[in-house]
């Protein structure tokens, strides 16, 4: 069994929500993926009332709602999301979003989170300009220290800073990954490799995958990344926590 802990809304489809989301259901019920978890961006074509709605059909997706810390009420949107719309969590992306870390905004919204009982994603991933931007680890550390009431998934498991992020993980108990996006785009370079050391090393706790649809379909994700891990060495059961029990104990799917 799987869990795509990390997916979005496809904007090529017909460009409505609707349409996104029955194609992505359709991809999840070809693939067999049980649960998936949609994340809303800001930066899509739709509001998150069409957004929640468009996925509120499909029994095997939760959404995560983006929130923009420096813009007002962020306190409430949050709450309107998860208590209204059907939100599970809330998802964040410095960059897109061009926000600190560590701004007072930023670690008012993440702590409120973990007042209600709500994870956080975070994107993880230094690309050119992330890294441009000052990109540290240090910073996603220092938030997550002084949110300690609050669970935080950083996603794309830290891209080629795998070790690091891993090594700070290792003494924050509060933090997550998902080693979405990252193992794919770094498949033919030595990353995979350190990504899957740091697993181990973590003992394959913590840890889920996601897919970062539609940046390659559902299917052919599962199965690059499945191939890849087995390339690796993983035994079943290291692959079965990764693919779906962590996730699986992680995500409190049926809690509204
Ligand atoms: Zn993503």
């Amino acid at each position: 069994m799987v869990i795509d802990s990390h997916l979005h809304l496809n904007e090529e489809i017909d460009g409505t929500a609707v349409g996104a989301a029955d194609e992505l259901n359709r991809q999840l019920v070809e693939s067999e993926i049980e649960r998936a978890i949609v994340l809303h961006l800001e930066t899509q074509p739709w509001s998150i009332y069409e957004f929640s709605e468009a996925i509120a059909k499909y029994p095997r997706m939760r959404g995560f709602i983006n929130i923009n810390p420096n813009q007002a009420n962020f306190k409430e949107k949050l709450l309107e999301g998860i208590e209204l719309l059907g939100f599970i969590g809330l998802k964040l992306h410095p960059r897109l979003q061009g926000f600190n870390l560590e701004n007072k905004n930023t670690i008012q919204l993440v702590q409120y989170a973990g007042e209600i009982g709500v994870p956080v994603i975070i994107d993880a991933f230094p690309d050119g300009t992330f890294l441009m931007d000052g990109f540290s680890p240090l910073s996603y550390a220092n938030l997550a220290q002084k949110c300690p009431k609050t669970k935080m998934v950083w996603a794309h498991m830290g891209g080629h800073r795998v070790i690091e992020f891993m090594l700070l993980a290792k003494r924050l108990q509060n933090v997550f990954f998902d080693f979405s996006y990252s193992l794919l785009y770094f498949q033919e370079s030595s990353i995979p490799q350190d990504m899957v050391f740091s697993m181990r090393s973590m003992k394959f706790d913590r840890i889920f995958y996601g897919s970062d649809y539609p940046d390659r379909t559902v299917e052919k994700s599962l199965k690059m990344t499945l191939k890849i891990l087995r390339r690796q060495k993983l035994n079943e059961s290291e692959i079965d926590k990764i693919m779906y029990g962590n996730a699986q104990k992680f995500f409190l799917w049926d809690k509204l």
